[in-house]
């Protein structure tokens, strides 16, 4: 594999990239459906947080990882893989699942480890990935050693499916209570889609899991991938159905990348891209939301893009972009992919904000839970009042951009002690690419 260079251009209100190979010949791909988004989208843009590396550099990005020098961003996410096995064959699988090993719980250590001493403050986000990483035999020691060791959230990243079927696993999950999350996948309920992209129609599996996750009060956020021409019309019926179900704490949408089990691209009509699914969201919410609700995580602004939603005491929703201007905030909204509105902004910071009529308003609305005496109040209070929806968009073959790619700060760590980048990991580095 090689890179090659491109260019972008726009074409009506969208912007795609141009590029020549002298072995592939010329390619054009989508980057962005709307062009309007992304030229915005710069003016949030903010230098990278710095961090510890783990390899030099020699054969020049993405080859290097990781983290290389050349990197420009430190761990928001930091993904542990502890198995590759799963009781599911996805189709899409970006890992290619299916029969394999199990980490140990001494490897799975020491990969805490390199997260935590490349991290120049506490660590963030330690994401519990697989395969399916609920089929360990040791998981809920790895949950355990992840909360002992000072992650400010630890997520599990499942396909449900024992959740659904073991309903003292979901108790003991439970335990964990605050900082604990997880993170379901959930493509809607469209059993045509589930066959495409799961295999097989799981629909019933996945609303069990979530009775379940609500039942114990597991705090959770449904995770959509997104395939142009399979699901892409049920988008709206994910964001109502998480809003509507108390529990649900977000939904994060991706759109589909090109790597792992699925096979080659050959259009670039295949693809969705994170402005086409804001843009979907507006079409089918009826005006709950709109495009400009949406801003770009100013850590990472070509890839993820996000909004809030606030209850009002009516049970209605508002989008907090439509109360307070959230550009004003951009020097204070940390580098992080944080949960909680409380966790993204610096609050000190905020203060110092030139405009005193936006930060004022936040503050106001975050003194209502910095009233509630104890943490548990408050975690009930985020819960059942704040709900966010984020796209996270991924890079692979065909819209790799150097770029974005160097400003990714979801890092897969490996058993032999590096952070690799997640779209460059499934692109070039995981073992069986
Ligand atoms: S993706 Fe990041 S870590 Fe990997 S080679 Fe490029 S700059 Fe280095
Ligand atoms: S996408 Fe997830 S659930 Fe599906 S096969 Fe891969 S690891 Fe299993």
């Amino acid at each position: 594999m090689k890179c090659v260079s491109a260019k972008m251009v726009q074409r009506k209100n969208a912007i795609y990239l141009e590029k020549y190979c002298t072995i592939h010949g010329s390619q054009t791909e989508l980057l962005e459906e709307d062009a309007d988004y992304f030229i915005k989208r710069r003016g949030f843009d903010k230098p990278g947080t710095d961090c510890r590396r783990q390899t030099k550099t020699k054969k020049g990005c993405p080859f290097d990882c990781g983290l290389c020098p050349q990197h420009a961003q430190h761990t928001c996410i930091g993904l542990i893989e502890v198995t590759n096995t799963c009781d599911l064959r996805c189709p899409m699988c970006y890992a290619a699942s299916g029969v394999g090993e199990f980490l140990s719980l001494e490897v799975i250590e020491r990969m805490m480890n390199v997260y935590i001493d490349s991290e120049f403050e506490p660590p963030e986000i330690l994401q519990i990935s697989g395969g399916e990483p609920t089929l360990h035999p040791n998981i809920l020691e790895i949950i355990d050693l992840g909360r002992k060791k000072g992650f400010k959230y630890v997520m599990l990243n499942t396909n449900g499916l024992r959740l659904a079927k073991d309903e003292e696993f979901v108790r003991k999950l439970a335990a964990f209570d605050r900082g604990f999350e997880v993170y379901l996948q959930f493509d809607g309920l469209n059993p045509k889609a589930l066959r495409r992209l799961r295999g097989k129609d799981v629909g019933a599996e996945k609303k069990r899991a979530i009775e379940r996750l609500t039942h114990h009060r597991i705090p959770t956020t449904l995770v959509a991938t997104i395939a142009h021409g399979v699901n892409d019309g049920d988008i709206g019926a994910i964001v109502k159905l998480g809003l509507d179900i108390p529990g649900i704490r977000g939904v994060n949408f991706q759109p589909m990348a090109f790597f792992g089990r699925m096979p080659d691209k050959v259009s670039t009509q295949e693809r969705i891209t994170l402005t086409g699914i804001i843009q979907r969201i507006e079409e089918q919410t009826e005006g709950l939301l709109q495009k400009s609700d949406f801003v770009p995580l100013p850590c990472d602004v070509d890839r993820v893009a996000l909004t809030y939603l606030r209850k009002e005491k009516m049970g209605k929703w508002i989008p907090l972009p439509r109360e307070i201007d959230l550009r004003q905030f951009v020097p204070a909204i940390k580098n992080t992919f944080a949960f909680a509105l409380d966790d993204a902004i610096d609050i000190k910071a905020a203060r110092g904000c030139d405009c005193f009529k936006g930060p004022l308003r936040l503050m106001n609305l975050l003194a209502d839970t910095a009233l509630l005496r104890t943490l548990q109040q408050r975690a009930k209070y985020l819960n059942e009042n704040l709900f966010r929806i984020s796209i996270t968009s991924f890079l692979d073959a065909y819209n790799f951009d150097l770029k974005a790619m160097q400003k990714e700060c979801v890092h897969v760590i490996t058993p032999d002690g590096r952070k690799i980048p997640f779209s460059a990991y499934n692109m070039i580095h995981r073992k069986a690419v």
